[in-house]
């Protein structure tokens, strides 16, 4: 369940936290992206409005200029100085008679390069409707008109309105428009994603005191969060409710198996006497029944010894171990039990100590029973001709022995679990592989029991190393 991430480059791209914060980024995207889009048209539609109605007032405006000047002198003066009049730097004029030729033009065409002014004069056909024009980097708002005095059509006139200095502040605007947009988007983000980290804070509270909560603690366990929002807090409530559920069944599981082993021990363990005895007065059975009571007999045993780790796991379950704990030279006990061990078997067991004896505080019986199940296991999972070797030593206050063998190792996928009931690497639960797979739980509860801890490092092909660690 290690799922929250704090880094950016482990970031759970499934995360609520991540679906929300991309939710509102796109969303805050749109919105102030699109408010932008619309106020840089809105105040282009603005500035081409106002020289719109400009450009319309003068053309309307210079016939009627032009027709007043006519009644004092000759038209075609009268033409000129109507069109200089309106004339300024941003504003240009000029007449084309119906065949194209230049009649009057503005004084001010000339401020312009030639380039610019060849391509507007180069226009012949002007719309009645002001319009934004480019030309080579400048912007102009131009419309046209046919120009009548009275009565008479002069040619076309063409007023055109430079607006390259607004159109230019105006694209300086957008830029801006568009800069703070950009930076809004990331503040607005940032502040965003950050209180979403803080609203779910609460859930990842939950989510690591849940996970810490192991089958032992389940009765004591209680979640609670002090400052978290009513939500958070139900759920935390239905969630003791389901672990207090959890535990009771836990426990009824735990009694039945307790009461079960308990009951099927006894009449077993007089069938396997029952077996012992018939099988030591042989003397009228034939050869078939013999091998027939062996198997029986064997198997007694081994149901007994079963029932026997799941009723020691029972008790350890309910607090029942009762340890004798005492004071012991840790080398000497080591040594008494490899003596035992070997007794039963044929495989070299050596010590190595590193240290000057050490006085441990454990339960004898029980350490026995640990050392003797590595050992049975070192010799179960090795081939027959590698040694197993004992090895003590003292980190600060903690004894270590560790059972080392040179055998078939664990794969590191199951190295987590084997401590757990019931778990073999070898799942086919053949009788000739292996037990039922308790052995290490049992090694575990009881180091645990002592005070100590129990773990392991393998590699496959090369064998493997139990450490236990005790306190002096
Ligand atoms: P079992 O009764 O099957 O031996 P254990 O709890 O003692 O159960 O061990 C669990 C599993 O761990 C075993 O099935 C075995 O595969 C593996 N195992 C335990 N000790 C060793 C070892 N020394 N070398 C290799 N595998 C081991």
């Amino acid at each position: 369940m290690k799922r929250i991430k704090n880094n950016w480059l482990n970031i759970d791209r499934f995360s609520l936290e991540l679906r929300l914060i991309i939710g509102i980024a796109t969303f805050s995207v749109l919105v102030l992206g699109s408010i932008a889009t619309w106020t840089s048209w809105k105040m282009q539609q603005i500035l081409i409005n106002s020289h719109k109605q400009n450009i319309e007032q003068i053309a309307q405006r210079l016939p009627q200029d032009v027709g007043i000047y006519s009644q004092m002198m000759q038209p075609e003066t009268g033409l000129q100085k109507a069109i200089n009049n309106l004339t300024n730097t941003n504003t240009l004029l000029w007449l084309k008679s119906p065949d194209h030729k230049i009649l009057e033009k503005s004084a001010t065409l000339d401020l312009l390069s030639d380039s610019t002014v060849a391509e507007l004069m180069s226009l012949t056909k002007m719309p009645i409707n002001p319009e934004v024009y480019k030309v080579n980097q400048s912007y102009f708002v131009l419309c046209g008109r046919p120009l009548k005095i009275q009565g008479k059509l002069l040619g076309e006139l063409f007023v055109v309105k430079n607006i390259t200095s607004e159109q230019t502040m105006f694209v300086a605007m957008v830029h801006n428009l568009g800069i703070i947009s950009v930076l809004a988007i990331i503040i607005l983000t940032s502040a965003i994603a950050l209180y979403i980290k803080r609203s779910l804070k609460p859930l990842q509270q939950l989510n690591q005191m849940t996970d810490l909560i192991c089958a032992e603690d389940l009765g004591q366990a209680q979640l609670y969060l002090d400052n978290a929002p009513s939500e958070v807090k139900e759920l935390a409530q239905t969630l003791n409710m389901l672990l207090s559920r959890l535990s009771q069944s836990w426990e009824q599981e735990r009694e039945f198996v307790s009461n079960i082993s308990h009951e099927l021990r006894t009449p077993l363990t007089i069938v396997h006497g029952y077996l012992q005895s018939v099988l030591r007065r042989q003397n009228n059975l034939t050869q078939t029944q013999q091998e027939a009571l062996e198997t029986a007999a064997s198997e007694a045993e081994r149901t007994i010894r079963l029932l026997q780790d799941l009723l020691a796991l029972a008790r350890a379950d309910s607090s029942n171990l009762h340890l004798q704990m005492k004071s012991y030279m840790l080398n000497d006990l080591v040594e008494e039990i490899v003596v035992m061990a070997q007794k039963d078997s044929d495989r070299v067991i050596t010590i190595e100590s590193k240290i000057d004896p050490i006085e441990v505080k454990v339960d004898y019986v029980r350490l026995q029973q640990v050392l003797l199940n590595l050992i049975h296991n070192a010799v179960q999972y090795s081939e027959a001709n590698t040694p197993i070797t004992f090895k003590l030593d003292q980190r600060q206050d903690k004894a270590i022995i560790q059972v080392c063998d040179q055998g078939y190792g664990i794969p590191l996928q199951h190295q987590a679990r084997i401590f757990e009931r019931f778990y073999r690497v070898d799942k086919s639960r053949s009788h000739a592989t292996g037990g039922p797979g308790l052995g290490l739980s049992i090694v575990k509860t009881l180091i645990q029991g002592m005070g100590g801890t129990v773990s392991v490092q393998s590699k496959l092909g090369e064998g493997s190393i139990f450490t236990i660690s005790l306190p002096i």
